[in-house]
């Protein structure tokens, strides 16, 4: 097989470059990388058995040679939703005539949704940090700062206290900008009355966190407390419904069950979680129509949100490990509605 995609490539043998493929035949692999990667392959990679294959130029040319070279005659699995087009037409085209050429799509994800007690440590420290950073932001709430001056202050609390960078643009959305689930920050000042989305992310170690809080500048009004009240009360419904076994989609409809009940179901535009690792979006997806059964060892988030046009969003996010039992939450800061 091979594995083009950098997570599936760092999984498999700890390589950190920004350009590598990995071959995995048998059990032997071959990691192709370009010579700045030279040192770092070596040192990361070569202690796992892994053969190191410094190349000038594009991968794929030579990775396709090399598999002409090795006189290999059967199935070449390649990621169909990884790999581009021009690539794979490289590959072919060096490569030997009567190969079969067969396209996966999520195989080594698969893998990677079950996590283990190493990786399962590392989102632990990511979890803490993550909840640190947004306890710190909170605290820096004001009106009169701008979204991106409060954006900044997340990233670079992020780097002091040991990330290594931020897993996703930082999201402060304040006002009707909340409205937008994905509300990059801007120029815009934070104002008295507003309810302000900060949803935040750190790498730590390569493994990621992600975490939503809602804060309102001044007393909140009743409205704006009741809708609060009822994505914090579908978190912890989603929160409960999570174990080991549970089809996802059961997970999306505690979420959704009690925001349908409270008359904001339509408001609700995204799906409940996402699972959680190396990417900050991996399998499973905690959706509506989603079957696939929850795995002990996998980490989710739980992030129902509610996002109504002209007045602004609110949703609340912790990331959470599936366990045989139920589950344990790994970020650690108020649910509350936080009122500056
Ligand atoms: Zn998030
Ligand atoms: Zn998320």
């Amino acid at each position: 097989m091979l594995v083009a995609h950098l997570p599936n490539v760092f999984y498999l043998s700890g390589f950190t470059g920004e350009s590598g493929m990995l071959l995995v035949q048998g059990r032997r692999a071959v990691l192709f990388t370009d010579p700045r990667f030279r040192v770092q392959a070596r040192q990361e990679c070569s202690q796992q058995g892994i053969k190191i294959e410094i190349v000038r130029g594009p991968l794929p040319p030579v990775v396709g040679n090399c598999l002409r070279q090795a006189g290999s005659n059967g199935i070449l699995l390649f990621e169909e939703d990884r790999l581009t087009v021009s690539q794979l037409r490289q590959l072919k085209r060096a490569g030997r005539a009567g190969m079969v050429w067969r396209g996966v799509c999520g195989t080594v994800e698969a893998l990677r949704e079950v996590k283990d007690s190493q990786e399962v440590a590392r989102m632990r420290d990511a979890a803490r940090l993550g909840s640190a950073v947004m306890t710190h932001a909170i605290r820096c709430v004001r009106p009169g700062m701008t979204e991106l001056e409060l954006a900044a202050e997340i990233e670079y609390q992020m780097r002091k206290l040991g990330a290594s960078g931020p897993s996703f643009e930082t999201i402060v959305a304040s006002g009707p900008r909340g409205a937008l689930p994905h509300g990059r920050p801007t120029a815009k000042r934070l104002k008295k009355r507003e309810l302000v989305v900060l949803d935040l992310g750190v790498i730590l170690r390569r493994y990621s966190s992600d975490l939503t809080r809602t804060v309102h500048i001044g007393r909140a009004p009743a409205a704006v407390r009741g809708w609060y009240q009822a994505v914090l009360l579908a978190q912890a419904e989603a929160r409960q419904a999570v174990r080991a076994g549970v089809p996802a989609q059961e997970v999306d409809e505690a979420a959704r069950r009690v925001l349908r009940r409270e008359g904001l179901e339509r408001y609700f535009v995204h799906s409940t979680g996402h699972g959680l690792g190396i990417e900050v979006h991996e399998r499973p997806s905690l959706g509506r129509n989603q079957k696939t059964r929850l795995l002990a060892g996998s980490i989710v988030t739980i992030e129902p949100g509610v996002y109504l046009p002209g007045r602004g969003g609110i949703r609340i996010e912790d990331d959470v490990l599936v366990t045989e039992t139920g589950s344990e939450t790994l970020t650690d800061v108020s649910r509350e509605l936080i009122e500056i």
